[in-house]
């Protein structure tokens, strides 16, 4: 068969070939590629019926499969190979019709049966792309790989004075490693592929992307180059686990090395950790060869077949991709990229602004309002818009009142801050109970404008001597007058009919 091999170290650098030059740091460009651990959730192990629920007593989640004892056997779960098919997908990678799982050979005090069951020769999903913006800017960032394998458990240093203890209740459970071509030149681009494809995993539900809980870590290769040159030797930041340590460990890395290189050292390859304390990246081991792990083909597990129609069955129930929609929010509602962007940073605000939508908001209005207001108050009390005390249809009401002309956007934002604290629950009702109904009547508010222009002879001579602040400051007047139950733009018609 004639299938794709993985990458050799030395096809990073053919890959590299022709790519512009990254933006250079004291004359040196950045290079920076990224291992990603996902957690893949399911709710039992890769291998084992053990399950995978973080938090448990140590040591009550490991089974005998899980801990390789003897007369055991592995068995594949499905749930970690559909998983890994939905993120080939998503990626437009190509997913191998049969791919091997190996043995890593090492020991490590938690991983007590000396190996580690992954992918080597040939992984489950193999090239396809992570897209982002960087501010303006679109970026493509290459993946070489994404291999299915096994966790390791946990030492735990906290709580033990001279020793350590070892948790073995993550050992099993199902990883996704993926991996990227040294593509990224900057810091900021390294952590906007990490959020995009954050983004991405959380989206199609293959990992919960709790970083702090270690669902989602990162490990960012870091080296530097003069431009034209051959890669330089990297350095590993092993398990970044929150967008802002990556970024300054990856900050604090590329400062580090060319000091090193400005005072005659060598890099030498290296994992190394980073201490969010010092704020600095500390050499943990020198980094071992894949020839020191001893790969071979795992025994006791046939290669991984995947039919075609698995794949189709799988396809045919993906989500709408966070770029596909935001496309389509640009295309049919005419929203700006970066509204459409804003939009589809998480499956449940789009599925908010959607229902808004669908229940008769406008659709600028409602981007508007959720990327404003609603997000605003989200932050502020740190709570994810699907615990937003005021639901979408809540909101499309209110909006609809905009819309119709009965309220202004103020009084909008005063009937929202009482849905938000419960102080009521119905849109008209409130508008009723606080007299926010803009005026309708127009003889009363032709009667406002007459004599706010009786009083300001002043604002109409300079605004007919050109001065369109004086307009405005007309407006303003008569909204007052009004107790701001004015509709604006029928003041703003009535003004300009007056004044001529
Ligand atoms: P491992 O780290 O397990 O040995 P690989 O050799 O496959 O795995 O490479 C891991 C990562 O290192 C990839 O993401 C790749 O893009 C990145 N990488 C390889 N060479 C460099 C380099 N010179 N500078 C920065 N990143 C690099
Ligand atoms: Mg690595």
């Amino acid at each position: 068969m004639s299938e794709p091999v993985m990458n050799e170290a030395s096809s990073f650098e053919v890959a590299q070939q022709g790519r512009p030059t990254g933006p250079l740091v004291r004359g040196w460009e950045v290079i920076i590629g990224f291992e990603t651990h996902a957690q893949l959730s399911t709710a039992s192990k890769i291998f084992s019926r053990a399950s995978t629920a973080f938090g448990a007593e140590p040591n009550t989640q490991a089974s005998p499969v899980d801990l390789a004892l003897p007369g055991t056997l592995p068995v594949m779960n499905r749930g970690a190979v559909e998983r890994a098919i939905q993120l080939g997908l998503a990626l437009g990678s190509h997913i191998a019709p049969r791919s091997v799982f190996a043995r890593k050979n090492y020991f490590y005090p938690d991983l007590p049966k000396g190996y580690q069951i992954s992918q080597y020769e040939i992984p489950v999903v193999q090239g396809g792309s992570v897209s982002f913006y960087v501010g303006e800017e679109q970026k493509t960032v290459r993946l070489v790989r994404a291999h299915l394998e096994e966790d390791a458990g946990k030492s735990l240093h906290e709580n033990f004075v001279g020793q350590s203890g070892i948790d073995l209740n993550r050992a099993g459970t199902p990883l996704l490693e993926i991996v990227t071509e040294p593509d990224m030149r900057s810091t900021a681009e390294a952590v906007a592929y990490a959020r995009e494809l954050h983004k991405i995993v959380t989206w199609i539900g293959i990992c919960d992307g709790n970083m702090q809980e270690g669902s989602f870590r990162c490990d960012a290769n870091v080296s530097v180059r003069r431009p034209g040159q051959p890669l330089g030797t990297r350095r590993e930041i092993k398990n970044l686990n929150s967008f802002k340590f990556m970024q300054q460990a990856i900050d604090y890395e590329i400062r580090w090395q060319i000091d090193e290189i400005d005072d005659g050292r060598k890099i030498q390859q290296a994992t190394v950790l980073f201490d969010p304390e010092t704020g600095e990246t500390r050499a943990m081991r020198t980094k071992e060869d894949a020839a020191d792990y001893r790969y071979f083909p795992d025994p006791d597990l046939p290669p991984l077949a995947i039919a075609a129609d698995w794949i189709e069955r799988v396809r045919a129930v993906m989500p709408e991709l966070p770029r596909a929609m935001a496309e389509r929010y640009v295309r049919d509602h005419g929203l700006s990229a970066y509204d459409a962007a804003q939009l589809t940073q998480g499956p449940a605000v789009a599925r908010y602004f959607d229902e808004a939508v669908a229940a008769g908001a406008p659709a600028k209005l409602a981007s508007n309002w959720i990327t404003g207001e609603v997000s605003r108050r989200l932050n502020l009390h740190d709570i994810a818009i699907d615990q937003a005390p005021v639901g979408a249809i809540q909101l499309a009401r209110l909006l609809a009142r905009i819309g119709d002309g009965t309220i202004s956007n103020n009084a909008a934002r005063q009937v929202f801050e009482a849905l938000w604290t419960g102080e009521g629950t119905d849109v008209d009702q409130l508008i009723e109970a606080k007299g926010l109904k803009q005026m309708s009547d127009t003889g009363a508010l032709e009667a406002i404008v007459d004599t706010v222009l009786a009083s300001n002879q002043k604002n109409i001579d300079e605004y007919r001597a050109g001065k369109d602040k004086a307009f405005n400051a007309l407006v303003g007047q008569v909204m007052k007058a009004s107790q701001g139950k004015a509709n604006p733009a029928q003041v703003n018609a009535l003004l300009k009919a007056r004044l001529g």
